[in-house]
Formats: C-alpha cells, structure tokens, sequence
C-alpha cells in the first residue's frame, strides 16, 4: 500500500462563517471551535467542496460521474467512478480521511448583522434581524491522508483534490453576502514521504482533459 498525504493551506480573502453548534452571547450563529477551543472549518465542509468540485470538472470534460446525493444515484462499489474512488460513498469508505482547517491566527472574531429578506415579497422582513460570527481573512491549514493500492491510484487522487481545489471560489455560508472567499487553496501531495512533482499532477490533469 501507499502512504499520500495532502498538505493543504486555504487562504480567505473575506470574512469566513460556517455554523457550528455553539452558543455565543450575541450572536445567532456561532463559529464551530475544537476542544481547544480554535475556530476551524469542519473536515466535512472541505470534503464536499472538494468532491462537489471534482465532479463538475470532470463531468464538463466527459468522464462517467455518478449522480451524486439522488437516490440510487452512488456507484456500486465494484465499479466506482474516479470520484467515488477518492471521497467514497454510502457503499465504499474513502481512502482518503480529511481534518478540520484550523486558522493559523489568534485574532477575535466579529459579529455581524444581517436581515432576513423574503424570497416572495423580495423586501427585507420585519423582525428578522440576524447576528453571524465571522472570522476574519486568514490562512487555514488542513490535511488529508490515506492509503492506496498503487502509486497510479495515489496520484489520480493527489491529482483530483488539487485540480478541485483551484476552482473552489468560496468556503461556508453565505458567500452571496460577502462572506468566505478564498484568495487561495493550495495542495502539497507527498507519496510515500517524497513531495510529488506539479508535472505528475499535470500529466493527470491533462489525461482527464483529453488533451
Ligand atoms: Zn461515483
């Protein structure tokens, strides 16, 4: 088997919200925070950016990808798409296991306000004033690691995190206020505790392209 571990740094170029199950004095909804206490961004949030990611990609350039959360709609596990081959699904446990980000700062987070805005009357609506943690622009470093049965299979995986990771515009909710988006989210692949050339990543890239 071989060892890949993903090496990842997000960097937020706004403010960042994910909701977590926390209770703050003045605000609705609070930041989620680890047992120590640091903010991060849960490892299911990056999870499913990643694959949601992967999957337009992919599908844009042709390639069979399962139809994701319909019913019915995961591959079998003896013939699983490239995607369901990294992130797994109900019938086959990813091999890759991703961690939360934690923010590589110390710096408090803000409260802001919102107001509720009714989809059918398209105007702000009386008595729904919200409060939302955020925080601030930061670098956030997160990490996924697993084994694969073949270097090949490692680095379709190395490619496929990195490839979606590009193209992923915008972390946690409310994006269309402004908030979470990314300046940058970097992967650094190491097979086997030797660092991956970008050309091998490339290579991959450009077999997927069909170019
Ligand atoms: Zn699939």
């Amino acid at each position: 088997m071989h060892h890949l571990l993903l090496r990842m740094a997000i960097t937020t170029s706004t403010p960042l919200h994910t909701t977590g199950n926390r209770w703050v004095w003045g605000a609705d909804r609070a930041l989620p925070r680890d047992g120590k206490g640091l903010f991060h961004i849960p490892a299911t949030t990056l999870k499913g950016l990643l694959r949601s990611n992967a999957e337009a990609i992919l599908r844009a350039w042709g390639h069979r990808v399962c139809l994701g959360t319909a019913p019915g709609g995961r591959c079998p596990a003896d013939s699983l798409c490239c995607v369901c081959q990294v992130f797994g699904n109900p019938s086959y446990p990813a091999p890759l296991r991703f961690s939360d980000a934690i923010a590589d700062w110390d710096r408090r987070p803000t409260i802001r306000s919102g107001v509720g805005i009714s989809r059918y009357r398209k105007a702000a609506m009386p008595k729904l004033l919200f409060f939302t943690e955020t925080a601030p622009p930061n670098k956030w470093l997160a990490t996924a690691e697993g084994f694969f049965p073949s270097v090949g299979t490692a680095l379709q995986a190395a490619a496929l995190v990195a490839m979606a990771a590009c193209t992923v515009a915008a972390v946690g909710a409310d994006s269309s206020r402004g908030l979470g988006w990314l300046g940058k989210w970097q992967v650094e692949a190491v097979l086997d505790k030797v660092p991956v050339e970008l050309q091998a990543l490339q290579d991959q890239w450009r077999a997927w392209a069909g170019g």
